[in-house]
């Protein structure tokens, strides 16, 4: 008996274990398979596999049981996630259904999950901008949160090694605030967006550029794109039903794929982690404990380093829920500092306007990607009475119409004839947040999801800072506007939008160099747990104004890479 029991061990036994198959837990696995360890990913979801588990992504739009639009008992059902502009008839698969994996919204907070392998890498809307100097200098400069224990310098040659294999398209802009990287051809900007971008050159003389926007799609894919089985995009702009030429970045058309090549990855789909084990005798994690989600039976897995990649706040969660009489608050949380620090984007408010000049043009195709306004406030000094920044997306195309007043032939006629009004331009803030400590996750005390598990607590909000942002950006977008030539300028801001909807939560786990003030250490290992790696958006130390998600899968690569040399060194 005991016999059976060693040989049940030994198979539960691996070299790494990877928490979520996510966006940074495909990297991963990818990185410590590609260094020979035995490397188990535990994924609380379901299995996707690239193309053949994309049930939408080569529908017509006639082919929707409800013709792309929600139904009202599927929104009814969905309050949270029908508020996140991607849950659409053809994407609602790949989103995590309200009330099957509940939360406490202490302050309102709208959490957009997606449960399943590949996470939300399946979802994203694939903007890829480097972080610069700036954004890790930011804490140390202004004092607000901790400095961080690593600086660009340290992140731009992992940043260049995961852009050539995810393929990231772009233009050399040669910004300071947003620093160019290994790209692809880039997307080409409307007239009007060019217009836009010329003006701003000419009226701020080159201090407010309107660059195409960075994203993770194959413009012109190279031979390491090709080993991987993907294809040039053909601007469908279906991203979010999977993309069958493996057109843009998931976890599943590259990182995923490429680790199962070498043998050495075992997916487990349905495996809920509960929480990681301490072996206070040997000081160190030893591995984690997994309920079926299906059968909710336990089960516990071993290995000698463990990558936390579970998406911010379940990655808090996980650490929170893993108690021991050594660390009775959760894992590595000697300081009190878990779940705290927790930042976000502001993406609150919009501006748009019309132009009515290039009569003659529309755009043809549809472009995946838009203009973007990298940072400009605040980036050398401190100019304004905000702290920090933003960016901002930025797109314009023609306004059509169609009569569909009439019948028959007349009516189809004029279905197929558009009537071309002015162009119209669009653009979103996504501001930076300040990392504060009374922005936080907990467990919550009596409440349980449906695992046994204690549910999230959330209790983040905006602040004064966020509503200074806000105002600046009416004002000086309106400003910019006007002077390109713009008419109808109109903002809009939506107070009662609450968190959430950005979908870049960050912090609780962040890094630091002091384990009195943060949690891990420049390697991404919790200061006081050094076989416990955390990489996704908990570790970030503040948030910047780009997006996150490719320095989620730079720093996880550099973490992962670290991690495979230590454990050759025996150090781990
Ligand atoms: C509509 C949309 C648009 C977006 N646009 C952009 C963008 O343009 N640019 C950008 O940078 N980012 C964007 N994002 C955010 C981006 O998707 C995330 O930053 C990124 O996916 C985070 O990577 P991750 O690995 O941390 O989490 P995920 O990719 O979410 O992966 C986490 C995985 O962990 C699994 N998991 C969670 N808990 C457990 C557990 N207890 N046990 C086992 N497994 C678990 C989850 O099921 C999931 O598969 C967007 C997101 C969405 C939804
Ligand atoms: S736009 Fe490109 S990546 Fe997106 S679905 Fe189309 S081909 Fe795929």
């Amino acid at each position: 008996m005991s016999f059976l029991n060693i040989d049940s061990v030994k198979e539960r036994t691996f070299d790494a274990i990877v928490i979520g198959s996510g966006i940074s837990g495909g990297w991963s696995a990818k990185e410590l398979t590609g260094k020979g360890l035995r490397t188990l990913v535990l994924e609380r979801g379901r299995d996707v596999k690239h193309i053949t588990d994309y049930p939408t992504t080569n529908m017509n739009p006639w082919e929707f049981e409800h013709l792309g639009q929600l139904p009202k008992a599927l929104k009814d059902a969905n309050p949270i996630a029908t508020r996140c502009y991607a849950f659409n008839e053809d994407s609602a698969h790949f989103f995590v259904k309200d009330a099957e994996h509940p939360y406490v919204q202490e302050k309102p907070f709208d959490w957009i999950r997606g449960y399943q392998v590949g996470g939300k890498s399946l979802l994203w809307a694939r903007g890829t901008q480097r972080w610069s100097k700036y954004d890790f200098d930011g804490p140390a400069r202004d004092g607000f949160a901790v400095e961080w224990p690593i600086g660009y310098e340290d992140i731009a040659p992992w940043y260049s090694y995961v852009e050539k294999f995810a393929g990231i398209s772009g233009n050399k802009d040669g910004l300071p605030q947003l620093p160019d990287g290994e790209f692809l051809p880039p997307h080409e900007q409307s007239c009007v967006e060019k217009h836009f971008s010329e003006q701003m050159a000419k009226h701020y003389n080159n201090t407010r550029p309107v660059i195409i926007g960075r994203c993770a799609h194959l413009t012109k894919p190279q031979p390491i794109h090709f080993q991987q089985g993907r294809a040039k995009c053909m601007n469908r702009n279906l991203c979010e039903r999977g993309c069958p030429f493996g057109g843009y970045f998931s976890s599943n058309s590259s990182t995923l794929p490429w680790a199962a090549k070498t043998g050495k990855m075992t997916l487990k789909p349905h495996s809920v982690v509960h929480s990681i084990i301490f072996d206070e005798k040997k000081n160190k994690a030893t591995g984690v404990r997994v309920i079926d989600s299906q059968t909710k039976e336990m089960t516990e897995y071993y290995a000698q380093i463990i990558f936390l990649n579970a998406a911010t706040l379940n990655t808090n969660l996980i650490l929170l829920n893993s108690t021991s009489n050594r660390f009775p608050n959760g894992l590595g949380n000697d300081n009190g500092l878990l779940g705290k620090y927790i930042a976000f984007h502001n993406f609150r408010t919009t501006i748009s306007a019309e132009y009515e000049g290039f009569q003659d043009t529309t755009t043809a195709g549809i472009r995946p990607n838009g203009s973007y306004i990298p940072r400009f406030r605040n980036v050398f000094k401190q100019e304004t009475d905000f702290l920090r920044g933003y960016a901002a997306g930025f797109s314009g195309s023609r306004m059509t119409s169609n009569d569909t007043s009439g019948l028959g032939e007349e009516l189809k006629t004029s279905l197929t004839q558009k009537k071309y009004g002015n162009w119209r331009v669009g653009s979103h803030m996504m501001g930076e947040t300040i990392p504060k400590e009374s922005n936080y996750v907990a467990l919550d005390a009596n409440l349980k999801d449906p695992w046994g598990i204690p549910q999230l607590k959330v209790s983040v909000a905006y602040d004064d800072n966020d509503e200074k942002m806000i105002v600046d950006f009416h004002e000086q977008m309106t400003e910019m506007l006007t002077k390109a030539g713009f008419i109808n300028i109109k903002t809009h801001d939506n107070p009662t939008k609450a968190p959430g909807l950005d979908i870049h939560e960050m912090g609780g786990v962040r890094m630091g160099k002091d384990p009195k003030t943060s949690l891990l250490n420049k390697w991404n290992q919790l200061h006081s747990c050094k076989n416990v790696f955390v990489t996704d958006g908990a570790c970030m130390t503040s948030n910047s104004t780009q997006n996150p998600s490719l320095t989620f899968m730079a720093i996880t690569a550099r973490a992962a890479n670290h991690a495979a040399e230590e454990l050759k060194k025996k150090n781990l």
